[in-house]
């Protein structure tokens, strides 16, 4: 299915600030001003989106903002999802889309959870044909990007 992406973006993160006010965090968005068409299967996106956004909201201090970015990037769209959290050590930011693997049992404990999450993310986002990865500073917080071939307007889904 061809979708238009800033129009779909903005539909998820409205449906997380109806779930997100009592941990008061609020949503940044900085989409396109063009329109920015993937061929994705919708369902599995916002399988994958809902595990990534409720990660930063999970990892992340009362209060905190959640920032997504959709960009451009050549023949791919960038989607970047960053978090002011606790962050993940950088031994552990390839480990964390391994099944169950959690950073600090103790930790993840806490806030409960399989660990699956991530590594379902991989596998979907490998299907439509993209990458994803994570970039953190331990401490002071995380980005998830995702890249996605581009589809011209007109593609057939
Ligand atoms: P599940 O998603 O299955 O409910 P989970 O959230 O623990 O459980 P993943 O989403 O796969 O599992 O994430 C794996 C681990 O990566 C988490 O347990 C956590 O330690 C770490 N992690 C993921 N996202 C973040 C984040 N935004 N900030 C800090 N740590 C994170
Ligand atoms: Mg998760």
């Amino acid at each position: 299915e061809t979708v238009e992406m800033n129009r779909y973006l903005d539909e998820t993160i409205e449906r997380f600030e109806m779930i997100a006010s009592d941990k008061n965090i609020d949503f940044h968005r900085k989409l396109n001003k063009k329109s920015i068409y993937a061929k994705i299967d919708r369902d599995k996106m916002t399988q994958v989106l809902d595990n990534i956004i409720s990660n930063a909201m999970k990892y992340s201090p009362e209060g905190g903002t959640v920032k997504i970015r959709l960009l451009l990037q050549g023949k791919n769209i960038r989607l970047s999802i960053s978090d002011q959290g606790m962050g993940i050590p950088r031994e552990s930011q390839t480990k964390i889309f391994e099944r169950f693997y959690r950073v600090d049992k103790a930790r993840a404990r806490s806030v409960g959870g399989t660990g699956l999450g991530l590594a379902i993310a991989k596998e979907l986002i490998q299907a439509h044909g993209g990458h994803i990865w994570a970039q953190s500073e331990y401490g002071k917080g995380t980005t998830i990007f995702i890249t996605l071939p581009y589809a011209s307007k007109g593609a057939k889904s």
